[in-house]
């Protein structure tokens, strides 16, 4: 028996997740001048428009994807400590009485330096949350994914044994 066989009626016509995902796909450009209608609203354009899109159906098949560690905290407290240094360096500059901008400025210094192992805590945190939830979520259901088949005939989805 055809592993595709669809076991809800039996039909040949079936397809795999990854290759409905794969020719469901398509990428283009055209050279045009005038309108364009990009998912139903009318876009003015001139001269090159690239566009790439897929099928409803690819896109209902398009595999799960794993997490990546986000980095925007992290790179967001090293922004915040560059402006309270900055910050600092100018108290010091403007600072009429020099040995107070000076303390405000090693004090800055000094929490520029504290803050670098709660960033580094913070982002390890996260990127172990972000390993759990691939190990545990987002690579069983690529594997799944990698296993599934549609059947075009009754519309049922299935796994390959
Ligand atoms: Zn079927």
């Amino acid at each position: 028996m055809n592993a595709y066989a669809c076991p809800s009626c039996g039909s040949d016509n079936t397809q795999s997740f990854a290759s409905i995902y794969d020719s469901g796909r398509y990428s283009g450009g055209s050279t045009s001048y005038g309108t364009a209608y990009v998912d139903g609203k009318a876009v003015p354009v001139g001269g090159y428009t690239s566009h790439s899109g897929m099928t409803d159906l690819a896109r209902s098949k398009a595999p799960p994807e794993e997490k990546r560690a986000g980095v925007f905290r992290w790179i967001l407290l090293f922004f915040a400590v560059f402006i309270a240094l900055s910050l600092g360096g100018r108290l010091m500059m403007i600072s009429d009485v020099k040995i107070i901008g000076q303390i405000g400025a090693a004090v800055l210094l000094l929490s520029f330096y504290l803050a670098i192992p709660v960033v580094v805590l913070l982002y390890r945190k996260q990127r172990n949350k972000v390993r759990l939830y691939n190990d545990l979520v987002a690579r069983p259901n690529i594997e799944r994914w990698r296993r599934s088949v549609h059947c075009f005939r009754c519309n049922h989805d299935f796994l390959l044994r």
